[in-house]
């Protein structure tokens, strides 16, 4: 039987290899790195159906243009006189209105519903086997200026206007909740719903689990090109050979551009560069939160801490810029004066890069002119929250199975 291959061996491309896996199919994974450390495994783990509002928002244009002139800002398009990146960044200021924003809220709060309830179910199901070090604690936006607070609670607003759950605290309540070190917040607003993991154990168990049910890894090994004939393609050439396909499944990330190319498409992405770090947990930290005005994730994981963040529009160039990491580690003490943060050797900085789509959805269904391909891509800062229901859909699309979701604001040839 030839098999169906998924080419990315990301969150996207494992949860994807889950479920079909799962729905009985032969499942080969191809993915041109040694799968050990990437995008999926060091960022802040987060999952987050509060996240409703698309990167590509009303505000983004101003605030991006006037972080542009700061080396440790949160958001950073790079200004190079590149074709594609000034394509992306115009259909990018294109998106960035209220229209898109409304239209795109239901959708982003399904398919993150729907993951918070697989991941909900995955859980249980591999309890025994391992700790995902999940935790159902919700996520705290703190605050320290007027003007953020007056977004964050607009936006608390939004979030229960569609049925979201956010509750607005005051520092006292913040202190309640971080008993152990102060928080320097004039206030923060809670979204209960929210939850964050390991990103780490969960990639190392998928890949240890799918490899025990025999999906097939061909980890470094680069896709190169397709063999295609009437809308369909029947194998994937790679520098060792020709693997012979009967579905394709594409979950390349920030690299998806170059794989849609083969196929002779066009698909606007840009890797969203971020960095992150772990640091001893001294005085405890207990809840997940975001440093708002610096867009800086903080996940716990009992001793230890992640601090992650920065959105640098930069292609996929993977190389670390010191200032930006400096900007993230400045925001730990500004938030939390007490905590006792080290700066981490170069050794221990990751970095990652977000598959960023100019309107901030993801791509989600069949590829253009293609009967057997389908890409699952463009989840930018939102990957592993809305891993589980991408694999899923993609399994049930490829079953030939009619999504129970609207998929529509996800079509991959919307550009
Ligand atoms: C600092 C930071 C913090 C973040 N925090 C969160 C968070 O809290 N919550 C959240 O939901 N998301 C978060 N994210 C985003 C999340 O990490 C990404 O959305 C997610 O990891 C993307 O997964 P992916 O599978 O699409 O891509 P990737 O993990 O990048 O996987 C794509 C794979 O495709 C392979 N590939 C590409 N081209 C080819 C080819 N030609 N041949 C073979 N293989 C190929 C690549 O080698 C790669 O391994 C964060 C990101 C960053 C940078």
């Amino acid at each position: 039987m030839k098999s169906t291959i998924v080419i990315g061996g990301g969150i996207i491309g494992l949860f994807t290899a889950y479920y079909l896996n799962k729905a009985g199919r032969e499942v080969i994974v191809i993915d041109k790195t040694d799968m050990q450390v990437n995008t999926s495994t060091g960022n802040a783990g987060m999952i987050v159906p509060s996240h409703i509002i698309p990167l590509a928002a009303p505000g983004m244009i101003s605030k991006g243009i006037s972080w542009m002139f700061s080396s440790k800002s949160p958001f950073y398009i790079h200004p190079k006189l590149e074709r594609k990146l000034l394509e992306w960044s115009w259909l990018f200021y294109r998106s960035a209105n209220t229209k898109h924003v409304e239209k795109s809220i239901p959708y982003l709060k399904n398919i993150s519903l729907l993951s918070k309830a697989l991941y909900q179910e995955f859980r249980l199901e591999h309890a025994d086997v391992v700790d995902l070090e999940m935790a159902e604690k919700g996520l705290m936006m703190l605050y320290q200026t007027a003007e953020v607070e007056k977004e964050e609670i607009e936006f608390a607003h939004l979030a229960r206007h569609h049925g979201l759950e956010a509750e607005i605290l005051s520092p006292s309540d913040i202190a309640k909740i971080e008993p152990n070190l102060e928080v320097k917040a004039r206030g923060a607003v809670m979204f209960p719903g929210d939850a964050h993991l390991s990103p780490s154990s969960l990639y190392n168990f998928l890949k240890k689990y799918l490899a025990a049910k025999k999906v097939t890894f061909h980890s470094n090994v680069t896709v190169q090109g397709f063999e295609k004939s009437g809308g369909k393609v029947s194998a994937v050439i790679t520098k060792t050979g020709r693997i012979p396909a009967e579905k394709v499944i594409l979950c390349g990330g920030a690299w998806s551009a170059e794989l849609a190319q083969m196929l002779g498409f066009k698909l606007p992405m840009m890797g969203g560069k971020g960095y992150s770090f772990l640091q001893e947990n001294r005085p405890k930290i207990q809840q997940a939160a975001i440093l708002t005005e610096m867009k800086v994730a903080v996940s716990p994981y009992g001793g230890m801490v992640r601090f992650g963040g920065t959105m640098e529009i930069a292609g996929t160039d993977e190389s670390i810029n010191l200032n930006r990491v400096k900007g993230i580690f400045e925001s730990i003490n500004r938030y939390y004066p007490g905590f006792e943060s080290k700066f981490p050797d170069k050794e221990q900085i990751w970095k990652g890069l977000r598959p960023c789509s100019p309107d901030g959805l993801p791509y989600i269904g069949a590829a253009p002119g293609y009967q057997n391909v389908w890409f699952g891509t463009g989840h930018g800062m939102m990957g592993i929250s809305m891993a589980p229901g991408t694999g899923k859909i993609l399994t049930d699309l490829h079953q030939g199975h009619a999504s129970t979701m609207d998929l529509k604001a996800f079509e991959v040839g919307r550009f």
